[in-house]
């Protein structure tokens, strides 16, 4: 019986992974059973029904029924061992199948051992004189970056008397003309989307109209309150698959709309399902926004591979790691590292059955996705069209064309973005409640938004969208008709991303910065990639004959050394990844200091 019971119990837990309901259901129902019970024994007692209390007829029978008792006791430690069991096979499987790769379990022996060497004195001091080297090396390579065309002098405190508007403004242009150049040549891989002069100059005029305003005083300034309504419903009405209930926030930039995501689904998880202890699934591709945001919230992060050859999300490793406190899968369309999309609609089938969140991340493609759908380009379903799709993440300020500072977040409906929300009432300040993560906000950044996209229309859209592609398979068809390069997945949107078997890629991005490129470069795999933008439009061929220049130098010398940026990524791989964190600290603080 027995044997077959928990046979039974755990074909369902495996087979279904249905015990995530179960685990749930039972959760939720217990208070009201004991309240159930509770009250069952006071009517039994009112009607002198029982006159011993449960402790006293437990005691009563135990002694009755030791030797039962014994036997029972015995049964339970045999069956709860045996859950315990192949609770601990089931995880060394998940691990062993999906767990640490060779690499992270280096990694963590390599922090380890790192973390016990620095208690003798005198490696630490080997240790601190080495990090300072390196502190001072990042310094200087900052500072030669950072170095004007013009010298003006640095400013370490505020000024005693203040200089007058035409002299900070002089100075000022003087700055950004230096800058402008890097960029307007279209030479950058992502970084500016659009950039034309006439949307520029709108942009700065619907900012400065609005330079003061602030929508968290919605009685002042109800216009843009009513922007930034405006940029949500039209972003929602794009990924809604015709659903009136999606609705959204506008927030600074995609990372924030990601934190946002995540803490809805952990707080929504805690309201319905009661979980404490939240986990997240994402692909190892996925945005490190995610990552940051479960840093934040203490949340745990499963990372799951992606296809070797799709670079899609593992399905069956998502599945393999959902258990009874999942609360979100996190999936990308595209992906910033390869550009694939993955298989939502499966994520949607699989979110749906075990009642998880589904987010998805379309910070880079929710502005050229649904219009090259429209343009007949073939495209997997990827919106709130899924059923399972909960959230989603849109960054206006990418190929919406918006002024840095503003995205999207949606959900699949009101209910659930409440839990985004944060309201308190007792504040001795008043009444408080905000939708997202600041106080006061720009209102400038929501009307230059919405202006960008008032001006741009589903036909300008569509018309850089076009351009845009039809870049991407300039690019695409180029690539694959270099002989040393090959592509990596199938990039489906605007990301082209390529390696190479004959040499380390790294050094083709080198000489391209050489001729005044400037690429992703990418890890695990050693992969280089360019993320076409408007101002790459007409530039497919001038990207191409330059990248088969630079892979004619590199054959020249295939096993030759990085140099430049790339040899921070080629020492980076020999490291375990806690020095090359601190290292990237060491990098922030100089990129902070004057
Ligand atoms: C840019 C990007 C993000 C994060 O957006 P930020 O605006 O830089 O915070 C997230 N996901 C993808 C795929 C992105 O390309």
């Amino acid at each position: 019986m027995i044997v077959e019971s928990i046979a039974g119990v755990l074909t369902v837990y495996f087979l279904l992974g249905q015990f995530v309901h179960i685990e749930r259901i039972v959760k939720k129902l217990l208070p009201y059973g004991i309240i159930l019970v509770l009250y069952l024994r006071w009517v039994q007692l009112d009607q002198g029904l029982i006159k011993h209390s449960l402790l006293e007829m437990t005691l009563a029978k135990c002694r009755t029924y030791a030797p039962i008792a014994t036997f029972v006791a015995g049964d339970a430690i045999v069956i709860i061992t045996v859950i315990q069991l192949t609770y601990i096979v089931f995880d060394y499987l998940r691990k062993l199948r999906y767990g640490l790769s060779k690499k992270q379990a280096i990694n963590k022996l390599g922090n380890a051992a790192l973390a016990t060497l620095n208690y003798i004195p005198m490696l630490q001091r080997k240790v601190r004189s080495e990090i300072q080297k390196i502190e001072k090396d990042i310094e200087h390579s900052i500072q030669e970056q950072g170095k004007s065309p013009v010298e003006f002098p640095k400013i370490y405190e505020l000024p005693a008397k203040g200089k007058s508007p035409e002299e900070v403004l002089d100075t000022m242009t003087k700055m950004v003309k230096g800058e402008d150049a890097r960029w307007k040549d279209g030479l950058v891989s992502g970084a500016v989307y659009h950039g034309e002069e006439a949307h520029l100059e709108l942009l700065n005029k619907a900012s400065s109209l609005f330079s003061v305003t602030n929508p968290l005083h919605a009685d002042l300034w109800p216009s843009v309150v009513r922007f930034e309504a405006e940029v949500i419903a039209m972003t929602a009405s794009m990924m809604s698959g015709g659903s009136p209930d999606v609705c959204g926030t506008l927030s600074s930039g995609g990372t924030e709309s990601i934190v946002l995501a995540t803490k809805t689904h952990r707080d929504w998880f805690r309201h319905d399902h009661n979980i404490t202890a939240p986990e997240v699934i994402a692909a190892v591709t996925a945005h490190a926004a995610i990552d940051k945001a479960c840093d934040m919230f203490g949340i745990k992060l499963i990372k799951v591979p992606v296809d070797p050859v799709t670079f899609q999300i593992d399905l069956k490793a998502v599945q393999w790691n959902i258990t009874a406190n999942t609360i979100m899968i996190y999936s990308s369309a595209p992906n910033f590292p390869q550009g694939t999309i993955d298989d939502i609609e499966a994520l949607s089938a699989i979110a749906t059955r075990y009642g998880i969140g589904l987010h998805v991340d379309a910070c880079l493609g929710g502005f050229v996705l649904p219009f090259a759908r429209d343009l007949g380009i073939p495209l997997p379903k990827f919106d709130f069209s899924l059923p399972g799709v909960t959230s989603m993440s849109c960054d206006t300020h990418k190929y919406g064309y918006a002024s840095k500072g503003t995205s999207v977040v949606l959900y699949k409906n009101k209910a659930i973005r409440r839990f985004q929300y944060f309201a308190f009432s007792d504040w001795t300040g008043g009444l408080y409640a905000t939708p997202t993560i600041a106080g006061s906000r720009p209102g400038a950044l929501s009307a230059a938004c919405w202006a960008s996209m008032v001006k741009m229309g589903k036909e300008g859209y569509m018309e850089k969208t076009k351009g845009i592609m039809e870049t991407v398979a300039i690019i695409k068809k180029g690539i694959k008709s270099i002989k040393e390069l090959y592509i990596l997945g199938n990039p489906q949107a605007m990301v082209v991303c390529f390696g190479s078997n004959e040499f380390n890629i790294l050094k083709v991005s080198d000489h391209m910065s050489k001729l005044g490129w400037s690429l992703n470069a990418l890890q695990h795999p050693t992969a280089v990639h360019i993320c076409v933008t408007v101002r790459h439009i007409g530039k497919g061929e001038k990207f191409l004959a330059a990248l088969r220049e630079a892979v004619e130098v590199v054959m020249k010398d295939p096993q030759g050394k990085l140099s430049g940026g790339s040899a921070i990524y080629g020492m980076a791989s020999t490291m375990p990844a806690g020095p090359v964190e601190d290292i990237l600290r060491i990098y922030t603080d100089a990129t902070l200091s004057l």
